[in-house]
């Protein structure tokens, strides 16, 4: 584990089934659950069960096993929701520049409704 991983981190406390989620799905490596505060129809996260912090530290650090379950696990949602042929949007939040809230890293999948311009 990155040793400046919070492991009190809100998705952590999720992972140890310390507070609840509302889950859609999950593999060995991987778990995709509803986000709290939708800004979308649709708006799910989906996140490694391993301790990995951000977009960088999962791709440097994470195994091939893990990245292939990852993307899996993605597809899987889409296909789950139906969000193919419509679209959708992957988001993922990295450090202070990026606005990440928690350091836990998740990509975002947001679909249901035109999402409109990619930022502002
Ligand atoms: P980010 O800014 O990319 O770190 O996004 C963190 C996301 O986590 C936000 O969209 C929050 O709404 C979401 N979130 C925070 N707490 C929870 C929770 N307990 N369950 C589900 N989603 C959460």
């Amino acid at each position: 584990m990155n040793h400046l991983y919070d492991v009190n981190n809100i998705f952590a406390k999720i992972l140890r089934s310390e507070i609840p989620c509302k889950k859609i799905l999950e593999n060995n490596f991987t778990l995709a659950f509803s986000d709290i505060n939708p800004q979308a129809p649709i708006h799910i996260l989906v996140i490694p069960k391993n301790s990995y912090i951000n977009f960088y530290d999962f791709t440097k650090n994470g195994s091939i096993k893990e990245h292939e379950s990852f993307w899996k696990l993605v597809n899987e949602v889409i296909e789950h929701c139906k969000l193919e042929s419509d679209g959708f949007r992957i988001i993922t939040n990295s450090g202070n520049n990026g606005n990440q809230e928690v350091p836990h890293f998740h990509v975002h999948l947001l679909g249901g409704e035109n999402l409109g311009r990619m930022i502002g």
